[in-house]
Protein backbone atom coordinates (compact mmCIF):
# COMPACT_ATOMS: atom_id res chain seq x y z
CA UNK A 1 0.00 0.00 0.00
CA UNK A 2 1.05 3.26 -0.64
CA UNK A 3 0.69 6.13 1.48
CA UNK A 4 1.17 9.69 0.15
CA UNK A 5 0.89 12.66 2.79
CA UNK A 6 1.13 10.78 5.93
CA UNK A 7 4.64 12.72 7.05
CA UNK A 8 4.27 16.67 7.36
CA UNK A 9 6.34 17.33 4.10
CA UNK A 10 2.88 16.14 2.06
CA UNK A 11 0.29 17.14 3.59
CA UNK A 12 -1.21 19.06 0.73
CA UNK A 13 -3.12 22.52 1.69
CA UNK A 14 -6.35 21.50 -0.07
CA UNK A 15 -7.75 18.46 -1.90
CA UNK A 16 -10.25 18.80 -4.34
CA UNK A 17 -13.00 16.13 -4.87
CA UNK A 18 -14.76 16.61 -8.28
CA UNK A 19 -14.00 18.39 -12.01
CA UNK A 20 -17.25 19.60 -12.42
CA UNK A 21 -18.19 23.42 -12.73
CA UNK A 22 -18.04 23.63 -8.92
CA UNK A 23 -14.59 21.44 -8.31
CA UNK A 24 -12.73 23.14 -11.29
CA UNK A 25 -14.10 26.50 -10.42
CA UNK A 26 -12.59 25.92 -7.16
CA UNK A 27 -9.12 24.53 -8.34
CA UNK A 28 -8.57 27.84 -10.18
CA UNK A 29 -9.65 30.47 -7.24
CA UNK A 30 -7.38 27.84 -4.87
CA UNK A 31 -4.62 27.76 -7.71
CA UNK A 32 -4.29 31.72 -8.13
CA UNK A 33 -4.80 31.79 -4.36
CA UNK A 34 -0.99 29.40 -4.53
CA UNK A 35 -2.50 26.73 -2.52
CA UNK A 36 -1.51 24.19 -5.58
CA UNK A 37 -4.70 22.01 -5.18
CA UNK A 38 -5.25 18.36 -5.87
CA UNK A 39 -7.89 17.51 -7.79
CA UNK A 40 -10.06 14.24 -7.93
CA UNK A 41 -11.56 14.37 -11.00
CA UNK A 42 -13.07 11.27 -10.61
CA UNK A 43 -13.80 8.80 -13.36
CA UNK A 44 -16.58 10.97 -14.81
CA UNK A 45 -14.03 13.72 -15.53
CA UNK A 46 -15.52 17.06 -16.41
CA UNK A 47 -18.80 16.50 -14.73
CA UNK A 48 -22.75 16.78 -16.35
CA UNK A 49 -21.74 18.98 -18.92
CA UNK A 50 -19.68 16.37 -20.44
CA UNK A 51 -23.28 14.43 -21.47
CA UNK A 52 -24.51 17.62 -23.32
CA UNK A 53 -23.71 19.42 -26.85
CA UNK A 54 -24.32 23.33 -26.86
CA UNK A 55 -24.74 25.28 -23.47
CA UNK A 56 -26.13 28.84 -24.32
CA UNK A 57 -26.79 30.36 -20.62
CA UNK A 58 -22.76 29.95 -19.35
CA UNK A 59 -22.69 33.75 -19.61
CA UNK A 60 -19.23 34.68 -21.75
CA UNK A 61 -20.44 33.03 -24.87
CA UNK A 62 -22.81 34.28 -26.86
CA UNK A 63 -22.87 31.57 -29.28
CA UNK A 64 -23.42 28.89 -26.64
CA UNK A 65 -20.31 26.94 -25.82
CA UNK A 66 -20.07 22.86 -26.21
CA UNK A 67 -20.13 21.26 -23.09
CA UNK A 68 -16.85 19.36 -22.93
CA UNK A 69 -15.12 21.50 -24.07
CA UNK A 70 -15.94 24.42 -21.19
CA UNK A 71 -14.75 22.02 -19.18
CA UNK A 72 -11.85 20.87 -21.11
CA UNK A 73 -11.01 24.85 -20.74
CA UNK A 74 -11.20 24.75 -16.97
CA UNK A 75 -9.47 22.17 -16.78
CA UNK A 76 -6.75 24.04 -18.68
CA UNK A 77 -7.16 27.03 -16.95
CA UNK A 78 -6.89 24.93 -13.23
CA UNK A 79 -3.88 23.01 -14.20
CA UNK A 80 -2.34 26.59 -15.65
CA UNK A 81 -2.80 28.04 -11.92
CA UNK A 82 -1.23 24.72 -10.25
CA UNK A 83 -3.73 22.19 -9.77
CA UNK A 84 -2.38 18.86 -9.98
CA UNK A 85 -5.06 16.60 -11.82
CA UNK A 86 -5.56 12.80 -10.59
CA UNK A 87 -8.11 11.23 -12.95
CA UNK A 88 -9.58 8.93 -10.52
CA UNK A 89 -12.55 8.76 -7.94
CA UNK A 90 -11.80 9.28 -4.14
CA UNK A 91 -12.96 6.46 -2.49
CA UNK A 92 -13.01 6.93 1.03
CA UNK A 93 -12.48 10.02 3.52
CA UNK A 94 -11.59 10.41 7.29
CA UNK A 95 -12.58 13.47 8.35
CA UNK A 96 -11.81 12.28 12.14
CA UNK A 97 -8.14 12.90 11.40
CA UNK A 98 -6.35 16.31 11.01
CA UNK A 99 -4.89 16.56 8.65
CA UNK A 100 -7.41 15.08 6.98
CA UNK A 101 -7.31 11.82 4.86
CA UNK A 102 -8.42 11.52 1.45
CA UNK A 103 -8.09 7.34 -0.20
CA UNK A 104 -8.52 6.49 -3.93
CA UNK A 105 -8.40 3.03 -4.14
CA UNK A 106 -5.33 1.89 -1.99
CA UNK A 107 -3.52 5.24 -2.05
CA UNK A 108 -3.96 7.66 0.57
CA UNK A 109 -3.37 11.61 0.41
CA UNK A 110 -3.64 14.06 3.76
CA UNK A 111 -4.36 17.56 3.40
CA UNK A 112 -5.34 20.76 5.78
CA UNK A 113 -8.16 21.40 3.87
CA UNK A 114 -10.74 19.41 1.81
CA UNK A 115 -13.25 21.09 -0.62
CA UNK A 116 -16.33 18.20 -1.70
CA UNK A 117 -17.68 18.87 -5.09
CA UNK A 118 -18.76 15.57 -6.32
CA UNK A 119 -22.37 16.54 -8.27
CA UNK A 120 -25.48 14.71 -8.37
CA UNK A 121 -26.59 12.89 -10.52
CA UNK A 122 -30.43 12.92 -12.52
CA UNK A 123 -32.38 9.46 -11.40
CA UNK A 124 -32.86 7.40 -14.58
CA UNK A 125 -35.80 5.39 -15.80
CA UNK A 126 -33.05 2.60 -16.68
CA UNK A 127 -34.77 2.17 -20.31
CA UNK A 128 -33.91 0.85 -23.50
CA UNK A 129 -32.52 3.67 -25.75
CA UNK A 130 -32.15 6.34 -22.68
CA UNK A 131 -28.80 6.30 -21.84
CA UNK A 132 -27.48 6.22 -25.57
CA UNK A 133 -30.02 9.35 -26.54
CA UNK A 134 -29.18 11.24 -22.43
CA UNK A 135 -28.25 14.77 -23.96
CA UNK A 136 -29.31 14.26 -27.21
CA UNK A 137 -32.81 14.05 -26.85
CA UNK A 138 -33.00 12.79 -23.27
CA UNK A 139 -32.74 15.55 -20.78
CA UNK A 140 -32.85 16.31 -16.63
CA UNK A 141 -33.33 20.14 -17.32
CA UNK A 142 -35.71 21.88 -18.84
CA UNK A 143 -34.32 25.41 -17.98
CA UNK A 144 -31.29 24.24 -19.75
CA UNK A 145 -32.24 22.46 -23.08
CA UNK A 146 -35.94 23.84 -22.97
CA UNK A 147 -35.36 26.67 -25.97
CA UNK A 148 -34.11 23.27 -28.16
CA UNK A 149 -38.09 22.42 -28.23
CA UNK A 150 -39.55 25.88 -29.80
CA UNK A 151 -42.97 24.75 -30.97
CA UNK A 152 -42.12 21.15 -30.71
CA UNK A 153 -44.00 18.28 -28.28
CA UNK A 154 -42.22 17.31 -25.26
CA UNK A 155 -42.72 14.99 -22.61
CA UNK A 156 -42.10 15.09 -18.89
CA UNK A 157 -41.97 12.15 -17.03
CA UNK A 158 -42.92 12.82 -12.80
CA UNK A 159 -45.52 13.67 -10.59
CA UNK A 160 -43.95 16.11 -7.79
CA UNK A 161 -43.36 19.73 -7.79
CA UNK A 162 -40.15 19.58 -10.00
CA UNK A 163 -42.26 17.50 -13.10
CA UNK A 164 -44.89 20.14 -12.70
CA UNK A 165 -42.18 23.09 -12.77
CA UNK A 166 -40.47 21.80 -15.54
CA UNK A 167 -43.45 20.97 -17.70
CA UNK A 168 -44.77 24.60 -17.05
CA UNK A 169 -41.09 26.13 -17.78
CA UNK A 170 -41.34 23.78 -21.85
CA UNK A 171 -44.92 25.61 -22.51
CA UNK A 172 -42.72 28.91 -22.83
CA UNK A 173 -41.63 27.01 -25.97
CA UNK A 174 -42.84 23.77 -26.49
CA UNK A 175 -46.25 23.44 -28.59
CA UNK A 176 -47.32 20.39 -26.58
CA UNK A 177 -45.89 18.71 -23.32
CA UNK A 178 -47.00 15.50 -22.00
CA UNK A 179 -46.61 14.83 -18.39
CA UNK A 180 -46.33 10.85 -18.02
CA UNK A 181 -47.18 9.54 -14.74
CA UNK A 182 -47.75 6.10 -13.23
CA UNK A 183 -50.41 6.82 -10.92
CA UNK A 184 -53.95 8.50 -11.50
CA UNK A 185 -53.10 11.53 -9.43
CA UNK A 186 -49.56 13.90 -9.01
CA UNK A 187 -48.08 14.03 -5.97
CA UNK A 188 -47.51 17.85 -6.56
CA UNK A 189 -48.91 20.51 -4.50
CA UNK A 190 -52.28 21.91 -4.68
CA UNK A 191 -51.32 24.78 -6.49
CA UNK A 192 -48.62 23.44 -9.20
CA UNK A 193 -51.02 20.54 -9.96
CA UNK A 194 -54.17 23.46 -10.67
CA UNK A 195 -51.50 25.54 -12.84
CA UNK A 196 -50.75 22.42 -14.78
CA UNK A 197 -54.09 21.16 -15.45
CA UNK A 198 -55.02 24.58 -16.31
CA UNK A 199 -52.82 25.18 -18.78
CA UNK A 200 -53.86 24.52 -22.88
CA UNK A 201 -50.53 22.83 -24.06
CA UNK A 202 -49.79 20.55 -21.14
CA UNK A 203 -51.63 16.86 -21.73
CA UNK A 204 -51.59 14.00 -18.79
CA UNK A 205 -50.38 10.12 -19.91
CA UNK A 206 -52.18 8.88 -16.42
CA UNK A 207 -51.08 5.39 -15.29
CA UNK A 208 -48.12 5.10 -17.69
CA UNK A 209 -44.51 4.34 -17.74
CA UNK A 210 -41.80 4.73 -20.21
CA UNK A 211 -40.68 1.18 -21.53
CA UNK A 212 -38.32 2.79 -23.88
CA UNK A 213 -36.93 5.27 -25.62
CA UNK A 214 -37.56 5.93 -29.17
CA UNK A 215 -35.31 7.28 -31.99
CA UNK A 216 -34.18 7.33 -35.40
CA UNK A 217 -30.18 6.64 -34.37
CA UNK A 218 -29.80 10.24 -33.64
CA UNK A 219 -32.63 11.91 -32.36
CA UNK A 220 -35.52 11.37 -30.12
CA UNK A 221 -38.46 10.02 -31.90
CA UNK A 222 -40.77 8.63 -29.18
CA UNK A 223 -41.85 7.11 -26.41
CA UNK A 224 -43.09 3.60 -25.79
CA UNK A 225 -45.41 3.69 -23.13
CA UNK A 226 -47.03 0.61 -20.38
CA UNK A 227 -50.30 1.12 -19.49
CA UNK A 228 -49.26 -0.11 -15.60
CA UNK A 229 -53.13 -1.47 -15.55
CA UNK A 230 -53.28 -3.75 -18.77
CA UNK A 231 -49.76 -3.95 -19.47
CA UNK A 232 -50.41 -2.35 -23.17
CA UNK A 233 -47.98 -0.88 -25.14
CA UNK A 234 -48.45 2.18 -27.00
CA UNK A 235 -45.92 4.64 -29.28
CA UNK A 236 -46.34 8.32 -28.26
CA UNK A 237 -44.61 10.64 -31.11
CA UNK A 238 -42.49 13.33 -29.04
CA UNK A 239 -39.41 15.11 -29.72
CA UNK A 240 -37.76 15.83 -26.24
CA UNK A 241 -38.58 13.74 -22.89
CA UNK A 242 -37.97 14.91 -19.38
CA UNK A 243 -36.81 13.53 -16.31
CA UNK A 244 -38.02 14.91 -13.43
CA UNK A 245 -38.41 12.26 -10.78
CA UNK A 246 -34.65 12.99 -8.64
CA UNK A 247 -31.56 13.71 -7.76
CA UNK A 248 -29.15 11.82 -6.51
CA UNK A 249 -26.14 13.39 -4.74
CA UNK A 250 -22.59 11.35 -4.49
CA UNK A 251 -22.30 11.41 -1.30
CA UNK A 252 -22.16 7.64 -0.40
CA UNK A 253 -18.66 7.68 1.27
CA UNK A 254 -19.01 10.86 3.31
CA UNK A 255 -21.94 9.32 5.66
CA UNK A 256 -20.64 9.58 8.78
CA UNK A 257 -18.26 12.06 8.11
CA UNK A 258 -20.18 15.30 7.36
CA UNK A 259 -23.51 15.91 7.94
CA UNK A 260 -26.06 15.63 5.17
CA UNK A 261 -29.77 15.99 4.84
CA UNK A 262 -31.87 12.85 4.34
CA UNK A 263 -31.45 12.56 0.94
CA UNK A 264 -27.84 12.70 0.96
CA UNK A 265 -27.02 16.09 0.15
CA UNK A 266 -24.45 17.68 2.26
CA UNK A 267 -25.63 20.02 4.55
CA UNK A 268 -23.82 24.05 4.46
CA UNK A 269 -23.77 25.35 7.65
CA UNK A 270 -23.57 29.29 6.40
CA UNK A 271 -26.13 28.68 3.18
CA UNK A 272 -22.77 28.84 1.46
CA UNK A 273 -19.74 26.97 1.57
CA UNK A 274 -19.25 25.38 5.23
CA UNK A 275 -20.08 21.56 6.61
CA UNK A 276 -20.09 20.64 10.18
CA UNK A 277 -16.68 20.30 9.60
CA UNK A 278 -13.98 22.72 10.42
CA UNK A 279 -11.94 22.99 7.31
CA UNK A 280 -13.68 21.02 5.14
CA UNK A 281 -16.60 22.64 2.51
CA UNK A 282 -18.93 22.00 0.13
CA UNK A 283 -20.19 23.05 -3.43
CA UNK A 284 -21.92 22.63 -6.53
CA UNK A 285 -25.04 20.44 -6.93
CA UNK A 286 -23.81 18.09 -3.99
CA UNK A 287 -25.56 20.67 -1.92
CA UNK A 288 -27.65 22.20 -4.04
CA UNK A 289 -31.65 21.05 -4.41
CA UNK A 290 -32.58 23.96 -6.37
CA UNK A 291 -30.69 25.56 -8.59
CA UNK A 292 -28.25 22.92 -10.59
CA UNK A 293 -26.79 25.22 -12.83
CA UNK A 294 -23.48 25.15 -14.39
CA UNK A 295 -22.99 29.06 -13.47
CA UNK A 296 -24.08 28.52 -9.87
CA UNK A 297 -21.90 25.56 -9.49
CA UNK A 298 -18.81 27.68 -10.66
CA UNK A 299 -20.24 30.59 -8.22
CA UNK A 300 -19.95 28.33 -5.46
CA UNK A 301 -16.80 27.09 -6.23
CA UNK A 302 -15.78 30.14 -6.18
CA UNK A 303 -17.13 30.66 -2.73
CA UNK A 304 -15.62 27.25 -1.52
CA UNK A 305 -12.23 28.32 -2.37
CA UNK A 306 -12.07 31.69 -1.04
CA UNK A 307 -13.48 29.98 2.36
CA UNK A 308 -10.99 27.74 2.12
CA UNK A 309 -8.28 30.01 1.58
CA UNK A 310 -9.28 32.26 4.68
CA UNK A 311 -9.78 29.28 6.49
CA UNK A 312 -5.96 28.03 5.80
CA UNK A 313 -5.03 31.53 6.08
CA UNK A 314 -6.31 31.83 9.78
CA UNK A 315 -4.82 28.38 10.90
CA UNK A 316 -1.19 29.14 9.68
C1 LIG B 1 -27.44 16.73 -20.01
C2 LIG B 1 -27.25 17.95 -19.11
C3 LIG B 1 -27.27 19.20 -19.69
C4 LIG B 1 -27.08 20.33 -18.91
N1 LIG B 1 -27.09 21.54 -19.51
C5 LIG B 1 -26.85 22.64 -18.77
C6 LIG B 1 -26.83 23.93 -19.38
O1 LIG B 1 -27.05 24.07 -20.58
N2 LIG B 1 -26.57 24.99 -18.58
C7 LIG B 1 -26.35 24.87 -17.22
O2 LIG B 1 -26.07 25.88 -16.57
N3 LIG B 1 -26.38 23.67 -16.63
C8 LIG B 1 -26.63 22.56 -17.36
N4 LIG B 1 -26.70 21.33 -16.74
C9 LIG B 1 -26.55 21.28 -15.28
C10 LIG B 1 -25.06 21.39 -14.92
O3 LIG B 1 -24.34 20.47 -15.70
C11 LIG B 1 -24.85 21.12 -13.44
O4 LIG B 1 -25.63 22.00 -12.67
C12 LIG B 1 -23.38 21.31 -13.08
O5 LIG B 1 -22.57 20.48 -13.87
C13 LIG B 1 -23.12 21.00 -11.61
O6 LIG B 1 -21.75 21.14 -11.38
P1 LIG B 1 -21.01 20.40 -10.19
O7 LIG B 1 -19.58 20.72 -10.35
O8 LIG B 1 -21.66 20.74 -8.90
O9 LIG B 1 -21.28 18.85 -10.39
P2 LIG B 1 -21.03 17.86 -11.62
O10 LIG B 1 -20.99 18.57 -12.91
O11 LIG B 1 -22.02 16.79 -11.42
O12 LIG B 1 -19.57 17.30 -11.35
C14 LIG B 1 -19.32 16.44 -10.29
C15 LIG B 1 -17.92 15.89 -10.42
O13 LIG B 1 -17.61 15.10 -9.27
C16 LIG B 1 -16.93 13.96 -9.69
N5 LIG B 1 -17.05 12.93 -8.68
C17 LIG B 1 -18.16 12.29 -8.22
N6 LIG B 1 -17.81 11.38 -7.30
C18 LIG B 1 -16.48 11.45 -7.19
C19 LIG B 1 -15.52 10.75 -6.43
N7 LIG B 1 -15.87 9.76 -5.59
N8 LIG B 1 -14.21 11.08 -6.55
C20 LIG B 1 -13.82 12.05 -7.39
N9 LIG B 1 -14.68 12.74 -8.14
C21 LIG B 1 -15.98 12.43 -8.04
C22 LIG B 1 -17.54 13.58 -11.01
O14 LIG B 1 -16.64 12.79 -11.72
C23 LIG B 1 -17.71 14.97 -11.63
O15 LIG B 1 -16.53 15.35 -12.24
C24 LIG B 1 -26.89 20.20 -17.50
C25 LIG B 1 -26.88 18.93 -16.91
C26 LIG B 1 -27.06 17.81 -17.71
C27 LIG B 1 -27.04 16.44 -17.07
Amino acid sequence: MTFTGTNKMDVREVIIIGSGPAGLTAAIYAGRAGLKPLVFTGYMYGGQLMFTTLVENFPGFPDGVDGPRLMENMKTQAAKFGAELKHVDATAVDFKKRPFEVAAGKEKFAAKSVIIATGATARRLGVPGESKLFGRGVSSCATCDGALYKGKTVAVVGGGDSAMEEALFLTRFASRVVIIHRRGELRASKIMRESAAANPKIKFAWFSTVAEVLSDGTRVTGVRLKDVRTSEMRDVPIDGLFLAIGHVPLTKFFKGQVDMDEEGYIIAHDGATRTSVEGVFVCGDVRDTRYRQAITAAANGCQAAIDCEKYLREMS
